[in-house]
Protein backbone atom coordinates (compact mmCIF):
# COMPACT_ATOMS: atom_id res chain seq x y z
CA UNK A 1 0.00 0.00 0.00
CA UNK A 2 1.38 3.64 -1.09
CA UNK A 3 1.15 5.92 1.57
CA UNK A 4 1.88 9.43 1.67
CA UNK A 5 5.23 9.93 2.55
CA UNK A 6 6.32 13.00 5.01
CA UNK A 7 9.23 14.45 6.90
CA UNK A 8 10.94 14.16 9.60
CA UNK A 9 11.86 16.86 11.72
CA UNK A 10 15.67 17.09 11.84
CA UNK A 11 16.37 16.51 15.60
CA UNK A 12 19.09 19.21 15.18
CA UNK A 13 16.58 21.68 14.33
CA UNK A 14 14.95 21.48 17.61
CA UNK A 15 14.91 24.66 19.56
CA UNK A 16 14.91 22.04 23.48
CA UNK A 17 14.16 25.49 25.27
CA UNK A 18 11.04 26.60 23.38
CA UNK A 19 9.12 23.32 22.63
CA UNK A 20 5.84 23.05 23.22
CA UNK A 21 3.41 20.44 23.48
CA UNK A 22 2.42 19.41 19.56
CA UNK A 23 3.09 17.01 17.17
CA UNK A 24 6.50 16.41 15.26
CA UNK A 25 7.24 13.92 13.22
CA UNK A 26 10.07 11.67 14.46
CA UNK A 27 12.22 9.23 12.79
CA UNK A 28 10.26 6.09 13.13
CA UNK A 29 7.11 4.54 15.11
CA UNK A 30 6.85 0.91 15.98
CA UNK A 31 3.51 -1.19 14.83
CA UNK A 32 2.62 -4.29 16.21
CA UNK A 33 -0.44 -6.42 14.25
CA UNK A 34 -2.56 -8.90 16.08
CA UNK A 35 -4.83 -11.12 14.05
CA UNK A 36 -7.41 -13.65 15.67
CA UNK A 37 -5.54 -16.42 13.56
CA UNK A 38 -2.22 -15.62 13.92
CA UNK A 39 -1.76 -13.36 17.33
CA UNK A 40 0.44 -10.81 17.65
CA UNK A 41 3.34 -9.86 14.87
CA UNK A 42 6.87 -9.02 15.54
CA UNK A 43 7.43 -5.26 15.57
CA UNK A 44 7.71 -3.34 12.67
CA UNK A 45 9.85 0.05 12.76
CA UNK A 46 7.62 2.72 10.47
CA UNK A 47 10.05 5.42 9.06
CA UNK A 48 9.92 8.17 6.45
CA UNK A 49 5.82 8.75 6.99
CA UNK A 50 3.37 10.02 9.80
CA UNK A 51 0.60 8.21 8.29
CA UNK A 52 -1.08 4.86 8.72
CA UNK A 53 -3.39 2.66 5.90
CA UNK A 54 -6.79 2.30 7.09
CA UNK A 55 -9.44 0.39 5.34
CA UNK A 56 -12.86 2.68 4.96
CA UNK A 57 -14.82 0.59 7.33
CA UNK A 58 -11.98 0.91 9.84
CA UNK A 59 -14.37 -0.32 13.11
CA UNK A 60 -11.90 1.75 15.00
CA UNK A 61 -13.05 4.84 13.49
CA UNK A 62 -16.73 3.51 13.42
CA UNK A 63 -17.44 2.43 16.23
CA UNK A 64 -15.07 3.72 18.39
CA UNK A 65 -12.94 0.51 19.06
CA UNK A 66 -10.01 2.14 20.29
CA UNK A 67 -8.03 3.37 23.59
CA UNK A 68 -4.71 5.01 23.98
CA UNK A 69 -2.01 5.45 26.70
CA UNK A 70 0.53 8.68 27.35
CA UNK A 71 3.65 8.47 29.24
CA UNK A 72 7.31 10.02 29.28
CA UNK A 73 10.72 9.42 28.83
CA UNK A 74 13.39 12.08 30.03
CA UNK A 75 17.20 11.81 29.75
CA UNK A 76 19.41 11.06 32.80
CA UNK A 77 22.65 12.65 33.86
CA UNK A 78 24.27 10.16 32.55
CA UNK A 79 23.17 10.66 29.18
CA UNK A 80 20.72 7.64 29.13
CA UNK A 81 16.81 7.80 28.57
CA UNK A 82 14.25 6.07 31.34
CA UNK A 83 10.48 6.01 30.88
CA UNK A 84 8.48 6.69 34.07
CA UNK A 85 6.43 4.03 35.32
CA UNK A 86 6.00 2.14 31.77
CA UNK A 87 4.49 -0.90 33.13
CA UNK A 88 1.30 1.05 34.76
CA UNK A 89 0.51 2.06 31.39
CA UNK A 90 0.55 -1.45 29.99
CA UNK A 91 -1.87 -2.37 32.70
CA UNK A 92 -3.87 0.70 31.89
CA UNK A 93 -3.91 -0.18 27.61
CA UNK A 94 -5.15 -4.00 28.72
CA UNK A 95 -7.86 -2.90 31.08
CA UNK A 96 -8.92 -0.55 28.21
CA UNK A 97 -8.65 -2.97 25.48
CA UNK A 98 -10.89 -5.49 27.09
CA UNK A 99 -13.40 -2.70 27.76
CA UNK A 100 -13.83 -2.29 23.93
CA UNK A 101 -13.66 -5.89 23.03
CA UNK A 102 -9.77 -6.01 21.84
CA UNK A 103 -7.00 -7.98 22.22
CA UNK A 104 -5.10 -6.92 24.99
CA UNK A 105 -1.03 -6.53 23.75
CA UNK A 106 1.09 -8.63 26.59
CA UNK A 107 2.86 -6.29 29.26
CA UNK A 108 6.07 -7.30 27.39
CA UNK A 109 5.02 -6.61 24.09
CA UNK A 110 4.27 -3.04 25.57
CA UNK A 111 7.69 -2.50 27.02
CA UNK A 112 9.59 -3.49 24.35
CA UNK A 113 7.18 -1.49 21.75
CA UNK A 114 7.83 1.77 23.88
CA UNK A 115 11.84 1.06 24.73
CA UNK A 116 12.35 0.15 20.43
CA UNK A 117 10.28 3.88 20.18
CA UNK A 118 12.76 5.50 22.70
CA UNK A 119 15.70 3.66 21.24
CA UNK A 120 15.02 4.37 17.55
CA UNK A 121 14.39 8.18 17.88
CA UNK A 122 17.27 8.66 20.94
CA UNK A 123 18.05 12.02 19.46
CA UNK A 124 14.58 13.55 19.72
CA UNK A 125 14.82 13.06 23.58
CA UNK A 126 15.37 16.49 24.84
CA UNK A 127 18.92 17.01 26.69
CA UNK A 128 19.22 16.34 30.56
CA UNK A 129 18.41 19.80 32.07
CA UNK A 130 16.05 21.15 29.85
CA UNK A 131 12.89 20.15 31.36
CA UNK A 132 11.72 18.20 28.55
CA UNK A 133 10.90 14.68 27.60
CA UNK A 134 10.22 12.16 25.22
CA UNK A 135 6.45 11.97 25.28
CA UNK A 136 5.21 7.90 24.14
CA UNK A 137 2.08 8.04 22.95
CA UNK A 138 0.45 3.74 22.88
CA UNK A 139 -2.10 3.76 20.32
CA UNK A 140 -4.49 0.58 20.18
CA UNK A 141 -7.33 0.19 17.48
CA UNK A 142 -9.48 -1.96 15.47
CA UNK A 143 -8.23 -2.40 12.14
CA UNK A 144 -10.45 -4.43 10.54
CA UNK A 145 -12.82 -3.18 7.36
CA UNK A 146 -15.53 -4.51 8.26
CA UNK A 147 -19.83 -3.17 8.84
CA UNK A 148 -20.64 -4.74 11.79
CA UNK A 149 -20.48 -3.94 15.13
CA UNK A 150 -18.58 -6.95 16.65
CA UNK A 151 -14.79 -7.38 17.79
CA UNK A 152 -12.33 -6.82 15.21
CA UNK A 153 -10.50 -9.40 13.80
CA UNK A 154 -7.31 -7.16 13.36
CA UNK A 155 -5.95 -4.89 16.11
CA UNK A 156 -3.45 -2.41 15.33
CA UNK A 157 -0.94 -1.44 18.30
CA UNK A 158 1.30 1.80 16.95
CA UNK A 159 3.44 3.54 19.15
CA UNK A 160 4.76 6.94 18.42
CA UNK A 161 6.85 9.58 20.46
CA UNK A 162 7.05 13.49 20.10
CA UNK A 163 9.33 15.61 21.69
CA UNK A 164 7.58 18.12 24.53
CA UNK A 165 8.84 21.04 26.26
CA UNK A 166 8.33 21.49 30.44
CA UNK A 167 4.55 22.87 30.20
CA UNK A 168 5.17 25.78 33.49
CA UNK A 169 8.93 27.26 31.63
CA UNK A 170 5.89 27.67 28.19
CA UNK A 171 3.93 29.11 29.98
CA UNK A 172 5.67 31.95 32.01
CA UNK A 173 6.34 29.62 35.28
CA UNK A 174 3.67 27.93 37.99
CA UNK A 175 0.27 29.74 37.48
CA UNK A 176 -3.52 28.74 39.36
CA UNK A 177 -6.10 28.09 36.57
CA UNK A 178 -9.94 28.07 37.17
CA UNK A 179 -12.16 25.57 36.46
CA UNK A 180 -15.86 25.56 36.13
CA UNK A 181 -17.62 22.96 37.47
CA UNK A 182 -19.35 21.61 34.08
CA UNK A 183 -23.19 20.90 34.40
CA UNK A 184 -23.84 20.77 30.81
CA UNK A 185 -22.43 17.40 30.37
CA UNK A 186 -21.96 14.41 32.34
CA UNK A 187 -18.62 12.77 31.08
CA UNK A 188 -19.08 8.90 32.26
CA UNK A 189 -21.98 7.05 33.58
CA UNK A 190 -21.93 5.15 37.11
CA UNK A 191 -21.26 1.65 35.10
CA UNK A 192 -19.56 3.25 32.40
CA UNK A 193 -16.78 3.52 30.71
CA UNK A 194 -14.98 6.36 32.55
CA UNK A 195 -12.18 4.32 33.58
CA UNK A 196 -10.95 3.54 30.52
CA UNK A 197 -8.59 5.79 28.30
CA UNK A 198 -11.16 5.14 25.59
CA UNK A 199 -11.10 7.78 22.09
CA UNK A 200 -14.58 8.02 22.79
CA UNK A 201 -14.25 9.46 26.53
CA UNK A 202 -12.99 13.01 24.82
CA UNK A 203 -14.48 14.49 22.09
CA UNK A 204 -17.75 14.70 23.87
CA UNK A 205 -16.55 16.42 26.64
CA UNK A 206 -15.38 19.00 23.67
CA UNK A 207 -18.38 21.10 23.48
CA UNK A 208 -18.64 22.47 26.33
CA UNK A 209 -15.20 22.19 27.39
CA UNK A 210 -14.86 24.85 24.43
CA UNK A 211 -17.57 26.63 26.03
CA UNK A 212 -15.91 26.91 29.61
CA UNK A 213 -12.56 28.00 27.73
CA UNK A 214 -14.54 30.82 26.43
CA UNK A 215 -15.28 32.02 29.80
CA UNK A 216 -11.78 32.35 30.84
CA UNK A 217 -11.76 28.05 32.64
CA UNK A 218 -9.20 26.34 30.85
CA UNK A 219 -10.32 23.19 32.60
CA UNK A 220 -13.37 21.49 33.46
CA UNK A 221 -14.83 19.44 36.48
CA UNK A 222 -16.93 16.37 36.28
CA UNK A 223 -18.91 15.99 39.23
CA UNK A 224 -20.63 12.06 39.63
CA UNK A 225 -23.13 11.40 37.17
CA UNK A 226 -26.12 9.87 38.87
CA UNK A 227 -25.95 12.51 41.77
CA UNK A 228 -23.69 15.47 41.02
CA UNK A 229 -23.04 15.23 44.37
CA UNK A 230 -19.37 13.92 44.07
CA UNK A 231 -16.42 15.24 42.30
CA UNK A 232 -14.94 13.22 40.08
CA UNK A 233 -12.46 14.14 37.33
CA UNK A 234 -11.10 17.06 35.29
CA UNK A 235 -11.12 16.62 31.39
CA UNK A 236 -7.81 15.34 31.18
CA UNK A 237 -6.83 15.24 34.51
CA UNK A 238 -7.46 13.90 37.98
CA UNK A 239 -9.12 16.01 41.32
CA UNK A 240 -6.63 16.36 44.04
CA UNK A 241 -6.55 17.87 47.37
CA UNK A 242 -4.41 18.74 50.34
CA UNK A 243 -5.30 19.83 53.86
CA UNK A 244 -3.70 20.92 56.25
CA UNK A 245 -4.10 22.83 59.78
CA UNK A 246 -1.03 25.70 59.33
CA UNK A 247 -1.54 28.64 57.21
CA UNK A 248 -0.16 28.30 53.61
CA UNK A 249 3.03 28.96 52.74
CA UNK A 250 4.09 28.82 56.43
CA UNK A 251 3.39 25.13 55.88
CA UNK A 252 5.86 23.28 58.20
CA UNK A 253 6.83 20.40 55.96
CA UNK A 254 8.37 17.85 57.58
CA UNK A 255 6.42 18.28 60.64
CA UNK A 256 5.41 15.64 63.24
CA UNK A 257 2.50 13.46 62.42
CA UNK A 258 0.10 15.54 64.21
CA UNK A 259 0.87 18.43 61.65
CA UNK A 260 1.33 16.11 58.77
CA UNK A 261 -1.48 17.33 55.84
CA UNK A 262 -3.70 14.74 54.54
CA UNK A 263 -3.84 13.74 50.79
CA UNK A 264 -7.34 13.49 49.45
CA UNK A 265 -8.44 11.73 46.06
CA UNK A 266 -11.67 10.65 44.41
CA UNK A 267 -12.51 6.74 44.69
CA UNK A 268 -14.57 6.87 42.08
CA UNK A 269 -15.03 3.69 40.17
CA UNK A 270 -15.94 6.05 36.78
CA UNK A 271 -12.64 8.13 36.88
CA UNK A 272 -9.71 7.58 34.85
CA UNK A 273 -6.76 5.68 37.23
CA UNK A 274 -4.05 8.59 36.89
CA UNK A 275 -0.53 7.04 37.10
CA UNK A 276 0.92 10.36 38.25
CA UNK A 277 -1.96 10.50 40.81
CA UNK A 278 -1.05 6.54 42.27
CA UNK A 279 2.76 8.26 42.08
CA UNK A 280 1.76 11.32 44.27
CA UNK A 281 -0.29 8.96 46.67
CA UNK A 282 2.41 6.93 47.29
CA UNK A 283 5.44 9.49 47.63
CA UNK A 284 2.42 11.41 50.66
CA UNK A 285 2.27 7.99 52.00
CA UNK A 286 6.36 7.97 52.00
CA UNK A 287 6.51 11.59 53.59
CA UNK A 288 4.05 9.96 56.38
CA UNK A 289 1.14 12.25 55.34
CA UNK A 290 -2.19 10.72 55.57
CA UNK A 291 -4.15 9.69 52.02
CA UNK A 292 -7.54 9.21 51.57
CA UNK A 293 -9.03 7.77 48.74
CA UNK A 294 -12.61 8.14 48.89
CA UNK A 295 -15.48 9.85 48.19
CA UNK A 296 -15.18 13.59 47.58
CA UNK A 297 -18.35 15.76 47.94
CA UNK A 298 -18.87 19.25 46.41
CA UNK A 299 -19.78 20.54 49.52
CA UNK A 300 -16.50 19.61 50.92
CA UNK A 301 -14.70 21.70 48.19
CA UNK A 302 -17.15 24.42 48.58
CA UNK A 303 -16.61 24.53 52.54
CA UNK A 304 -20.12 23.84 53.37
CA UNK A 305 -20.01 20.54 54.26
CA UNK A 306 -21.18 21.44 57.70
CA UNK A 307 -18.27 20.35 59.12
CA UNK A 308 -17.09 23.88 60.31
CA UNK A 309 -14.09 24.14 57.50
CA UNK A 310 -13.95 26.29 54.63
CA UNK A 311 -12.93 24.09 51.84
CA UNK A 312 -9.37 22.10 50.98
CA UNK A 313 -6.26 24.12 52.03
CA UNK A 314 -4.48 23.01 48.14
CA UNK A 315 -6.44 21.83 45.25
CA UNK A 316 -4.93 20.32 42.11
CA UNK A 317 -5.22 18.33 38.74
CA UNK A 318 -2.95 15.87 37.62
CA UNK A 319 -1.66 14.16 35.01
CA UNK A 320 1.74 13.07 32.83
CA UNK A 321 1.66 16.35 30.66
CA UNK A 322 2.03 18.88 33.42
CA UNK A 323 2.56 16.48 36.74
CA UNK A 324 0.29 19.29 38.89
CA UNK A 325 -1.84 22.31 37.82
CA UNK A 326 -2.68 24.31 40.94
CA UNK A 327 -6.56 25.49 40.87
CA UNK A 328 -7.09 28.65 42.40
CA UNK A 329 -10.49 29.10 42.19
CA UNK A 330 -13.85 27.21 41.18
CA UNK A 331 -16.83 27.81 39.86
CA UNK A 332 -20.45 25.96 40.15
CA UNK A 333 -23.21 27.88 38.68
CA UNK A 334 -23.30 30.97 40.86
CA UNK A 335 -21.18 29.69 43.09
CA UNK A 336 -17.40 30.90 43.62
CA UNK A 337 -15.14 28.70 45.81
CA UNK A 338 -11.37 30.15 46.02
CA UNK A 339 -8.90 28.27 46.97
CA UNK A 340 -5.79 29.30 49.44
CA UNK A 341 -7.61 32.79 48.97
CA UNK A 342 -7.41 32.73 44.94
CA UNK A 343 -3.39 32.50 45.29
CA UNK A 344 -1.68 31.77 42.05
CA UNK A 345 0.94 30.59 43.27
CA UNK A 346 1.30 26.08 44.07
CA UNK A 347 1.03 25.52 47.69
CA UNK A 348 4.14 24.46 50.03
CA UNK A 349 2.83 20.33 50.24
CA UNK A 350 2.12 20.49 46.27
CA UNK A 351 5.22 21.83 45.35
CA UNK A 352 6.73 19.71 47.72
CA UNK A 353 5.33 16.50 46.01
CA UNK A 354 5.48 18.45 42.10
CA UNK A 355 9.84 18.90 43.16
CA UNK A 356 9.99 15.14 43.78
CA UNK A 357 8.00 13.61 41.04
CA UNK A 358 10.11 16.12 38.69
CA UNK A 359 13.71 15.35 40.56
CA UNK A 360 13.08 11.99 40.28
CA UNK A 361 12.02 11.54 36.54
CA UNK A 362 14.73 13.98 35.42
CA UNK A 363 17.42 11.97 37.60
CA UNK A 364 18.37 14.87 39.64
CA UNK A 365 17.09 12.48 42.35
CA UNK A 366 17.51 8.90 43.73
CA UNK A 367 14.57 6.80 42.40
CA UNK A 368 14.61 4.65 45.25
CA UNK A 369 10.93 3.99 44.23
CA UNK A 370 11.90 2.14 40.72
CA UNK A 371 9.85 4.00 39.42
CA UNK A 372 12.32 4.46 35.83
CA UNK A 373 12.59 2.12 33.92
CA UNK A 374 14.80 0.02 32.47
CA UNK A 375 16.87 0.99 35.83
CA UNK A 376 20.46 0.91 33.02
CA UNK A 377 18.70 3.36 30.61
CA UNK A 378 18.10 3.07 26.85
CA UNK A 379 20.94 4.19 24.92
CA UNK A 380 20.36 4.59 20.67
CA UNK A 381 22.40 1.23 19.79
CA UNK A 382 20.08 -1.76 21.47
CA UNK A 383 20.32 -1.77 24.84
CA UNK A 384 18.67 -5.09 25.38
CA UNK A 385 21.17 -7.31 26.31
CA UNK A 386 21.94 -5.52 29.24
CA UNK A 387 18.36 -6.25 30.57
C1 LIG B 1 -4.79 10.45 30.90
C2 LIG B 1 -5.81 10.98 31.83
C3 LIG B 1 -5.50 11.33 33.14
C4 LIG B 1 -4.09 11.38 33.67
O1 LIG B 1 -3.51 10.12 33.77
P1 LIG B 1 -1.94 9.98 33.90
O2 LIG B 1 -1.72 8.50 33.84
O3 LIG B 1 -1.53 10.55 35.19
O4 LIG B 1 -1.35 10.71 32.75
C5 LIG B 1 -6.55 11.71 33.99
N1 LIG B 1 -7.83 11.74 33.55
C6 LIG B 1 -8.15 11.43 32.29
C7 LIG B 1 -9.57 11.47 31.89
C8 LIG B 1 -7.15 11.04 31.39
O5 LIG B 1 -7.45 10.75 30.14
Amino acid sequence: MSLPQSQATDPKSIDWANLGFSYVQTKSFVRHVWRADQGWSEAELVQGTSYIPMHVATSGLHYGQNCFEGLKAFRGPDGRVRLFRPELNATRLGESAVKVGMEPPPEDLFLKACRLAVEDNIEYVPPHGSGGALYVRPLLYGSEGQLSVDPSPEVTFIVFVVPVGDYYKGSGGVRGVDALVDEQFDRAAPLGSGSAKLGGNYAPCLPSAIAAKRRGFPISLYLDAKSHTYVEEFTTSNFIALNHPSTPGQGKIEGSSDSAPTFITPNSRSILRSTTRRTLCELATYFGWKVEERPVAWSEVSGQAGDGSDGFSEVAACGTAVVITPVKRLVRGDQEVLVNGGASTMGPYMQKLYDTVRAIQSGTQEDIHGWLWPAQGITGTSSKDEE
